[in-house]
């Protein structure tokens, strides 16, 4: 990264003003933390990179972007009017409908006004004598404020392969998150995906039928299960809206804020006539009950892992009609739910169309990308487009792309080399007044995420508002605490068949220099545990921070 700080110095600085607090990122965080902080009668501003607010759901406008969580267990729940006035249309909405589910929220309650868009955050350092944070932009611009909250995002920043020859294609080609915002054509053109994560699988069953041939390209195949997705009818609708306080108190007890719970039996309680009949009624029902509502062991226990692992295998044994193929798109190193499971909608029928072909990159590897193509080991495809799904540097990703010192000029990316130290994700000792919305080693990156962030942002927002009350200018977590949880993170991860497995939840990417080594990421308490601590910590009087 460029020397930001020595740019931004031939700069003026853009207001005189110091904010009571900036936030970057206009997402769902963002967007309800603004809301929060103006309630509060705080002075805010947030900057966004984007041209529109939305986040995840502004960027991603690839074909087939849609929720895999209910789209009404997804929607903010702090306001009754507006969880009455808005008709989410199917269960699992489209990404256009999200994206102006959101704008919609942005103008019920007035938000743009404290928003600068276009205005991308590269740096950000703490003033010690002045207790307050300077904010610097791409465009040089400097802005002060005295607590930064960061709403970037747990899948933000996305990640290229690491291919030779990615600049030379002199086709059409788009990573998934920077989707154009004009209508892309896929009529007889020949096109290539790289990469079969959610978004991958998202994108091929929704162009197979488009495009004039298809090649995807995998790496690791995946445990793809069916979404089930359908129109809400106007009976549904209407239930919907009355059951949403006992929905939402519901979604306050499952671990990941999901309408989904795990089944308190074990896999091996049951008989196996028992057990076949219950995961045939998961694979038939629409969501992530397949995940986070099976057998209590199932994502402990590797011997019931592998059973229905193996369940799952059969199924797609049957939906894919050339057995090679089938073999293919079935994971060998890893278990069921151990990475996170894409869900899909006629995704294995896609290759059962004549013109859609899979290409195992570990059988045959790509070797670089051509003017005209891909190269692998033994044959070159020749391609008018090629769509990069190869995912996103995660978690960590968003925050080593600005360039953020604490104390003594310290490097935020540096304090976490190792893996990243935090107290409740929400803090990191060094860095003081900064807040981490959905950071690392908090219980909102494997949630449910829209409920996880109304309560990163509540609890951000009460520690706030006392800091305002009682003229505290600054916030700071104690080494020990930020040890102690960094340390009950990594113990709770410990019991778990994910963290043996590489993926974005552990941190892998193959595309980074240095993220070849899994780190924890993740809270895996479960969301009830997490809110209860984060409560306990405030009632204590902010135990584990330093607050003068
Ligand atoms: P991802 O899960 O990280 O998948 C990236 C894919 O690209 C993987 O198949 C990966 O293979 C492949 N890849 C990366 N570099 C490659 C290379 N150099 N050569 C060949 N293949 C390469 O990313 P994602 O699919 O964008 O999904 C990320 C997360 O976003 C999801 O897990 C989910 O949490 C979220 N998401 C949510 C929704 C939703 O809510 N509806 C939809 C989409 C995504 P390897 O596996 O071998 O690394």
């Amino acid at each position: 990264m460029p020397d930001t700080h020595m740019a931004a110095a031939d700069h003026a600085v853009a207001s005189s003003r110091t904010f009571d607090a900036i936030i970057i990122g206009a997402g769902i965080a963002g967007l309800y933390q603004l809301h929060k902080l103006r309630q509060l009668g705080l002075s805010v501003r947030a900057f966004e990179t984007g041209s529109g607010v939305g986040g995840t759901w502004y960027w991603n406008r690839y074909p087939g972007a849609r929720f895999d969580s209910e789209s009404y267990t997804y929607g903010y729940s702090f306001s009754q009017d507006l969880l009455q006035e808005w008709d989410w249309t199917e269960h699992f909405s489209p990404q256009p409908e999200t994206l102006r589910y959101l704008n919609h929220v942005a103008d019920r309650f007035d938000l743009r006004r404290d928003i600068q868009f276009n205005s991308k955050v590269v740096a950000a350092s703490f003033d010690e004598a002045a207790r307050e944070w300077r904010v610097i932009l791409e465009n040089g611009q400097t802005w002060r404020a005295r607590f930064l909250v960061t709403a970037i995002g747990p899948l933000s920043a996305h990640q290229m392969p690491r291919i030779p020859g990615v600049a030379d294609f002199k086709g059409e080609s788009y990573h998934t998150y920077m989707w154009p915002h004009e209508p892309v054509s896929f009529e007889g053109k020949r096109v290539a995906v790289i990469g079969t994560g959610a978004t991958g699988v998202q994108v091929i069953q929704t162009i197979a039928p488009l495009c004039g041939s298809l090649t995807v390209f995998q790496r690791t195949p995946n445990w793809c299960t069916p979404l089930h997705n359908r129109k809400i009818s106007a009976d549904e609708q209407e239930g919907i809206k009355a059951g949403y306080p006992a929905m939402f108190e519901l979604l306050r007890q499952t671990p990941g804020c999901y309408i989904h719970n795990t089944d308190p039996r074990g896999t091996f309680e049951v008989t196996q006539e028992e057990r076949e009949a219950f995961w045939e009624k998961l694979y038939s029902e629409p969501g992530f009950g397949i995940w986070m509502g099976n057998f209590r062991d199932m994502l402990t226990d590797l011997e019931a892992n592998a059973l229905f692992s193996e369940w799952v295998a059969n199924k797609i044994r049957q939906r894919v009609k050339d057995p090679v193929t089938a073999e293919k798109l079935i994971p060998k190193n890893h278990g069921f739910g151990t990475r996170r499971v894409p869900q899909e909608t006629f995704y294995y029928e896609a290759y059962n169309l004549p013109h859609v072909k899979l290409v195992s990159t570990l059988e045959t590897p790509i070797e670089r990308i051509t003017e005209t193509g891909i190269q692998t080991s033994d044959a070159h495809y020749d391609l008018d487009m090629i769509i990069y799904a190869t995912g996103f540097d995660a978690i960590t990703g968003a925050f080593d792309r600005i360039d953020f010192r604490g104390v003594g000029g310290a490097k935020l990316s540096d304090h976490w080399a190792d893996g990243p130290k935090t107290y409740l994700g929400l803090m990191s000792a060094g860095f003081p007044n900064l807040l981490t919305i959905v950071g690392p080693h908090n219980a909102s990156t494997r949630c449910n995420i829209p409920r996880c962030i109304e309560q990163n942002v509540e609890w951000v927002s009460d520690l706030l508002g006392y800091a305002h009350e009682h003229g505290i200018t600054r916030i700071d977590a104690t080494p020990d605490a930020e040890a102690n949880w960094s340390k009950h993170v990594e113990e709770l991860a410990a019991g778990m068949l994910y963290s043996q497995v590489d993926s974005w939840l552990t941190g892998i990417n193959s595309n980074v220099e240095g993220k070849n080594v899994r780190r924890i990421l993740q809270y895996q308490g479960g969301a009830p545990q997490y809110r209860e601590k984060c409560e306990q910590v405030a009632a204590n009087g902010y135990e584990g921070m330093v607050l003068t």
